[in-house]
């Protein structure tokens, strides 16, 4: 059996998958192997009204072709999913076992990744960031819970991190790869990649069968509302994925849609919302070096700042009161009194500079 059949769970190497209609049979002709209605209802602009009585194509070729382009592998080598959730979700079904197999993340971290594991009954091996070392990964103490325990499956790496915004090194992704080897796959997060000097580690694909990567639509293709991302794998882990995946996962707007906010036209557009938000960024960055209460800021290289204040609930619900959301992090461990911002407009930048220039002065106006 192969390496990564051998990590599979033994029932789902066994079953076999929901056949669907669309899924077996060409999807021209006379369709009448599906149980949809014979026509839609609504009549609109796009394509996807005309067609809405029908079921989509479960993994739609144009789609597919573009996405796979776009990250640098075969078509073979990824699956579209609603979301990087849904990949976390769909990987975690496959490969642990419900009370026996584990996961091993790095918090502070992206939270999904231990709630999907929670639902699916593997346990949870936290290896926690530095706090020595500006929280980024102790890549010993990973490599040693990797492979200390027969029973870990899958390692979540994030790169930029969210909160913290740090990226793996190459040399330390190839140190942690090489745990992996023959023990556990690595998934490594790429959601944020675009906002970094990063490249993808897709290029990996070919030399490491146990790398995982996700990409996602959501952040720097401004489509968070569409829920379209992809896992990039061996085909082999493809192959399993799809096997426990929805029969029709993608709706037909937005696989539509997931073609308009990929087009050469978004492509461009794309270049100057990152640029537009990493100026954002410096300027906003320039900006706290005015502000005494906060003790410390990880700069990252996503497009959000996770930062320490002297009293985080406080600084959020002063801005919350002005109208502006910011995200509390002080109840995760290793995370007192920090919070994380996220870069908007200009204008939104300036509203919450504007803001952030009267916290602790009001009080103190006040006080005195
Ligand atoms: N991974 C990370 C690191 C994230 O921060 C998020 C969303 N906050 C996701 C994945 C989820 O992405 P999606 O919208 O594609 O499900």
């Amino acid at each position: 059996m192969s390496f990564i059949r051998s990590l599979a769970r033994p029932e789902i190497l066994a079953m076999e998958p929901y056949q669907s209609a669309r899924g077996t049979a060409a999807a021209d002709g006379i369709l009448l192997n599906a149980n949809e209605a014979p026509e839609s209802l609504i009549a609109g602009t796009g394509r996807w009204c005309l067609e809405l009585n029908r079921y989509p194509p479960p993994q739609p070729q144009p789609l597919l072709e573009r996405m796979s382009a776009l990250y640098g592998v075969g078509n073979d080598q990824l699956l579209v999913t609603r979301g990087s959730d849904e990949g976390i979700d769909l990987l975690m079904r496959v490969f642990c076992r419900p009370g026996m197999d584990a996961i091993v993340e790095c918090p502070p971290c992206f939270g999904m990744y231990a709630v999907a594991a929670n639902i699916q009954g593997a346990k949870v091996n936290a290896v926690p960031r530095d706090p020595q070392r500006n929280l980024q990964i102790d890549i010993e103490a990973l490599c040693l819970a990797i492979t200390a325990r027969k029973n870990i499956r899958l390692v979540f790496l994030t790169t930029p991190n969210n909160p913290t915004g740090d990226v793996i090194t190459q040399t330390g992704l190839e140190t942690i790869l090489g745990a992996c080897e023959n023990n556990a796959l690595l998934v490594l997060d790429e959601a944020y990649i675009e906002f970094s000097n990063s490249k993808s580690a897709a290029r990996l694909l070919a030399r490491y069968p146990n790398l995982v990567v996700l990409r996602t639509l959501s952040k720097a293709w401004g489509a968070a509302g569409l829920r379209c991302g992809a896992v990039l794998a061996n085909p082999e882990v493809i192959m399993l994925l799809k096997k426990v995946m929805a029969p029709y996962p993608l709706s037909s707007p937005a696989i539509e849609a997931a073609l308009l906010v990929t087009s050469s036209e978004a492509q461009s557009a794309q270049c100057s919302m990152l640029e537009k938000i990493a100026l954002a960024k410096a300027s906003f960055l320039d900006q706290l070096k005015n502000f005494n209460w906060i003790e410390k800021i990880w700069p990252g290289e996503a497009n959000f700042i996770l930062m320490r204040v002297d009293d985080a609930p406080a600084l959020v619900s002063f801005c919350s009161a002005r109208g502006i959301r910011i995200r509390d992090f002080s109840k995760q461990n290793l995370l007192h009194n920090c919070v994380r911002l996220t870069i908007g407009t200009e204008d939104e930048m300036t509203t919450l500079g504007a803001v952030f220039a009267k916290y602790r002065t009001d009080e103190r106006i006040q006080h005195d």
